[in-house]
């Protein structure tokens, strides 16, 4: 047992006990290079770590924390659900009403299940979809990250029509010969891979707002292109809805750029904080799922009824008050304008990319619209931005290639705050 929150006793357990000390490569802060914050507590827009150090926080747990950390309905409402029991094995109405509730905002989501992560909503979704056009090759986008199922951990050959090679060892390369991989925001590279493959592409997941290297912006009609090739080859189109469900508006990119998908995952903001994924689509394709259709897809723990009370809490609030999203979108392009404003006062080689509520500053002094653009970053750059950005009180993700999330609790004064720390770092870069 490590004593008084000693911070290097702990790390060193960590690091005894669990492969890099964490249960998340990104938590290490490999790749800025220093020591991991370890958390203590947490509340609104702030963070504090086991030294009692407190910084605003832009990272809330990589997004599922729309309003901020432990506002007092939710706290309330898990509190009162752990009292009924935490977990059954039977149905609960409760995974009816958030079901009802994703359905209402979310149309082409007419009938789902809810799993416990991304990883597996996603991962099931590609099973209904491959079982249901009997085809065996997946799609997906250079640098969109859909979790770490083994057909999912693939990058791009060498070139566009060669198929894709594992990132992982361990990850059978017969499996990701399976898995196309083209550049994001490019119709005719698509158009061309489609052409290529006809009547062997089962399904296309990808991020409609690439969340996940950095935040790169779907291109004017891109999404509708997407969708109208799917139909064109017969090809169902899923949409990873994880980060973008319920943040860049309550309907989600879908209802945002009107474009409807045939599936769509979910995860992150559905579980109010609470772990949960949920993956759905056109009733015809979910009754292909066990036990009314023949593919087997099952959780003990799904549709947890913490997390369903949870994600109720959470989806019910930002449906009755729609100023929420007026509020984040004018946060973020408020935040978004101050630092574009001191790029060019301090002369950086930088960018920033906001889609919506969602925001990231990249260290390259072009714009980005896919992976090969984010690759041109600084990321020694980023690794001083970040150091400096800690030592102001303000905690970024510990990677260049992640979304800043900022909630409904960061505020002007907060808000502020944050632009202030980056001028003073800005300066010293
Ligand atoms: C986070 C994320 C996932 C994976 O979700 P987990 O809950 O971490 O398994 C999948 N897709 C996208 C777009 C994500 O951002």
């Amino acid at each position: 047992m490590y004593k008084n929150n000693d911070k290097q006793e702990i790390l060193r357990l960590a690091n005894e006990l669990m492969p890099g000390g964490v249960n998340s490569p990104v938590r290490a802060f490999r790749s800025v290079n220093c020591q991991p914050v370890i958390v203590e507590s947490a509340q609104g827009a702030h963070v504090t770590d086991i030294e009692g150090k407190t910084y605003i926080d832009y990272v809330c747990s990589y997004g599922p924390l729309i309003f901020g950390h432990t506002p007092d309905w939710l706290v309330e409402e898990i509190t009162q659900a752990a009292a009924k029991g935490t977990t059954y094995g039977f149905t609960t109405p409760h995974e009816v009403e958030l079901a009802e509730i994703i359905r209402d905002a979310y149309p082409a989501c007419e009938m789902m299940r809810m799993v416990n992560s991304g990883t597996e909503a996603t991962m099931s979704a590609i099973r209904v979809a491959r079982a249901y056009t009997g085809r065996d090759k997946i799609l997906k986008f250079e640098g969109c990250y859909h979790g770490h199922s083994d057909s999912l951990l693939v990058k791009s050959g060498s070139g566009l029509l060669t198929q894709g090679v594992p990132t992982s060892p361990g990850v059978l390369a017969s499996l990701v010969a399976e898995t196309l991989v083209c550049p994001y925001n490019d119709a005719a590279a698509l158009e061309t891979m489609l052409a290529a493959h006809q009547g062997e592409i089962a399904c296309l997941i990808m991020e409609p707002v690439a969340g996940n290297m950095g935040v790169v912006v779907p291109a004017e009609g891109y999404l509708k292109r997407v969708r109208e090739l799917c139909d064109k080859y017969g090809i169902v189109l899923i949409f990873d809805e994880v980060i973008t469900g319920f943040r860049v508006d309550y309907h989600s990119a879908a209802g945002v750029w009107n474009v409807t998908p045939d599936m769509v995952c979910f995860g992150k903001i559905i579980g109010g904080g609470l772990p949960v994924g949920c993956y759905g689509g056109r009733r015809e394709l979910m009754e292909m799922v066990s036990p009314v259709g023949p593919v087997y897809q099952g959780g003990t723990l799904s549709g947890n009824p913490l997390a369903m009370r949870a994600g109720i809490a959470a989806l019910s609030r930002l449906r009755d008050n729609p100023a929420y999203y007026e509020t984040l979108l004018a946060n973020t392009s408020y935040l978004d304008e101050a630092i574009t404003k001191l790029i060019k006062k301090h002369n950086i080689p930088a960018v920033t990319s906001r889609c919506r509520t969602m925001f990231c500053l990249f260290f390259t002094p072009q714009p980005v619209t896919c992976y090969a653009d984010v690759m041109t970053c600084d990321l020694d750059m980023y690794r001083r931005f970040f150091e400096g950005m800690l030592a102001s009180g303000v905690l970024l993700a510990p990677s260049q290639f992640e979304a800043w999330f900022p909630s409904l609790a960061h505020d002007k004064a907060i808000l502020d705050e944050t632009i202030a720390a980056v001028d003073n770092v800005f300066a010293m870069l």
